[in-house]
């Protein structure tokens, strides 16, 4: 899957980089723990898969939470 996110990120001219695995972790416990991860594994907020987008550097929780 991050293959085909990583396709689509430089289609559009955005960072692929990925941050480290302790910061996944981090960032996933942080999702796991929020009243707005739902049963799909998607965020309520922005709609993203978080186990995909807490991958990259260059994205970030839209309530500021990671
Ligand atoms: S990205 Fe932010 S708002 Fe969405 S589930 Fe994760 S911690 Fe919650």
């Amino acid at each position: 899957m991050s293959l085909l996110i990583d396709l689509v990120k430089k289609a559009k001219g955005k960072p692929t980089d990925k941050v480290s695995d302790a910061l996944y972790r981090r960032r996933i416990l942080t999702c796991q723990l929020c009243p707005k991860l739902m049963i799909t594994g998607n965020c309520s907020v922005c709609g993203c898969f978080v186990k995909d987008k807490a991958k990259y550097v260059g994205e970030s929780c839209p309530l500021g939470k990671w």
